[in-house]
């Protein structure tokens, strides 16, 4: 479903504000950096999120002349300004709030009734977001990048083995001409058709700046965006209901995930409903009425101060030039291959666009790699989809990669599973975090690590050992053997490779 704001061609469609004078120096920074018409680059990055400005800085590091184009003045894309980075920031606030309430058991006295300046909180998430702005800009200034601020467009197939891009900024025109060209124009929230975003029907943008925490919360959507606000504002004192389509929270996780997942979120009170087919919403005098059929067929309605519509992202492909040129388009999603390279001999895509890749900061930054090794002509290993981990960041958070035990049934592989709960592990007891377990899905046949699967306690830094030892291919029997520091979480894991063949020490 195309989204209305599919281009950025004034500062005033970006998705955040300009500060004061930004927009003028933004203007005068167009102004200096574009540049002159015979200077061919070795490539053009069209989108500065994580995909793109990775992209231009690992380009420049292979020694490559890079031209970076973006609508937005301030680079780092959907990830730094309305996604990863300032979700996480409000997320450390609501842990902090969280220990507060048991501030007496951790023998933390005097600090009186706490109370939350929300204002001071989004003041903070503000500044992280700005401190990375500058770190950006700093790094492009660094690596020599030409940043080029404007929307770009391609405008065909090369000629003479050079690709001109149309950029427009403010009415004004210019082109840059480059030897590759990568698309890296990322995507934005789907809305239910008729409803338009505004301060009550929320997507990943409005809900970052609300006023307050909304006494009610309804969620529309239990994938990532879902469940992660839906976790934050429950601890901020939000009554939060989540709906979702599909029978079960975080369908794209095993299944135990999911389960644990929703009997967690049942004991901090978060109302969940699946298999919920949502009709209607609409707005009422003082908040949202959402009208939907439940699991068992029956209508039901809920209302809520706001809803939040995280029902997943469109790529933002319809007004790149795509239709110029061979790139093949699915269902909006550009198709390439194993190099990053679509049909159009010369144009890449890489990040959230990318058909059959998913739309996480860290797919899109490792599939930008790949490309500019390809232009570069340097070795690299090609982005593969069962080693791409997926952290969400609710509480308790999940950590993933792989297959999941009803995946690898399904590829015929003989499973054989272990699973250790942070019951049984000391550190979990330490920061007074017990709910959740490791699950290790691997080949009975060779001990192949298939698939790891955690909910718990700094799931998504635990998972970064199970992502090494996939991509080495390690087995079983290597990491029941390799020692693993104590008291860690990650000492979990060494438990969970043992409870595979049934013999965890610690349960
Ligand atoms: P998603 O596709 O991950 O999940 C959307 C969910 O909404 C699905 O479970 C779907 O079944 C459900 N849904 C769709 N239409 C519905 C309807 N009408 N009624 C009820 N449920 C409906 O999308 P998302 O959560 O919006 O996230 C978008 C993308 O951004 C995803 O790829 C996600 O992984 C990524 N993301 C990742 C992180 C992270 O890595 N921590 C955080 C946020 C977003």
């Amino acid at each position: 479903m195309p989204s209305k704001r599919v281009r950025f061609n004034s500062a005033s469609e970006l998705p955040f504000k300009l500060e004061r004078g930004e927009a003028a120096l933004v203007r005068k920074r167009a102004a200096t950096e574009v540049p002159l018409a015979e200077s061919i680059y070795d490539v053009a990055i069209i989108g500065g999120g994580p995909a793109g400005y990775t992209a231009a800085i690992r380009g420049a590091e292979y020694g490559l002349k890079v031209a970076l184009i973006d609508a937005s003045p301030k680079l780092g894309g959907t990830c730094l300004h309305v996604g990863c980075i300032p979700t996480k920031a409000l997320l450390f606030n609501a842990e902090i709030w969280d220990h507060l309430k048991h501030a007496a058991e951790y023998g933390i006295t005097g600090i009186g009734t706490p109370a939350l300046d929300w204002a001071a909180v989004l003041k903070r998430k503000n500044a992280i977001v700005a401190r990375h702005v500058k770190g950006l800009e700093f790094l492009m200034k660094k690596h020599k990048i030409a940043v080029i601020a404007g929307y770009g467009r391609l405008t065909g197939p090369a000629k003479g083995g050079v690709h001109t891009v149309d950029v427009s900024q403010d009415g004004a025109n210019s082109q840059i001409k480059a030897k590759n060209v990568i698309l890296a124009t990322g995507s934005e929230a789907r809305l239910l058709p008729g409803l338009e975003a505004d301060d009550r029907i929320l997507t990943n943008i409005e809900i970052l700046d609300i006023a307050a925490p909304p006494k009610s919360l309804a969620i529309i959507g239990a994938g990532a965006v879902g469940v992660e606000f839906g976790s934050i504002f429950r601890s901020f004192g939000t009554e939060v209901t989540i709906l979702e389509f599909l029978p079960r929270l975080v369908p794209v996780e095993d299944e135990e995930i999911s389960k644990e997942l929703a009997r967690v979120f049942r004991k901090r009170g978060i109302e969940t409903s699946t298999g919920a087919r949502v009709e209607k919403v609409e707005k009422t005098a003082t908040g949202v009425k959402i009208s939907f059929t439940d699991a068992n067929g029956k209508p039901q309605v809920k209302e809520a101060e706001k809803v939040l519509v995280a029902v997943g992202r469109a790529p933002r492909t319809a007004n790149v030039g795509v239709e110029k040129t061979r790139i093949e388009v699915e269902r909006g999603f550009v198709k390439v291959n194993e190099v990053q390279e679509t049909a159009e001999p010369g144009v890449y895509a890489i990040g959230d666009i990318v058909a059959g890749l998913p739309q996480l900061a860290h797919s899109g930054s490792m599939s930008g790699m790949v490309a500019v090794a390809k232009i570069a002509g340097r070795p690299f290993r090609p982005v593969r989809r069962e080693r791409i981990p997926g952290c969400t960041y609710t509480e308790p958070q999940i950590g993933s990669v792989g297959l999941t035990e009803a995946q690898a049934r399904e590829k015929g592989y003989e499973v054989k599973v272990g699973k250790f709960p942070f019951a049984g592990n000391s550190k979990a007891s330490i920061v007074d975090s017990h709910d959740g377990f490791v699950k290790i899905v691997s080949d009975a046949k060779y001990g192949e690590i298939l698939g790891v699967h955690i909910i718990g306690p700094q799931a998504t830094e635990v998972i970064a050992e199970a992502v090494a030892v996939m991509e080495l291919e390690g087995t079983v029997e290597e990491m029941m053997f390799t020692v693993h520091a104590h008291p860690t979480l990650a000492e979990s894991m060494l438990d969970a490779y043992a409870a595979v063949e049934g013999m965890a020490i610690n349960a």
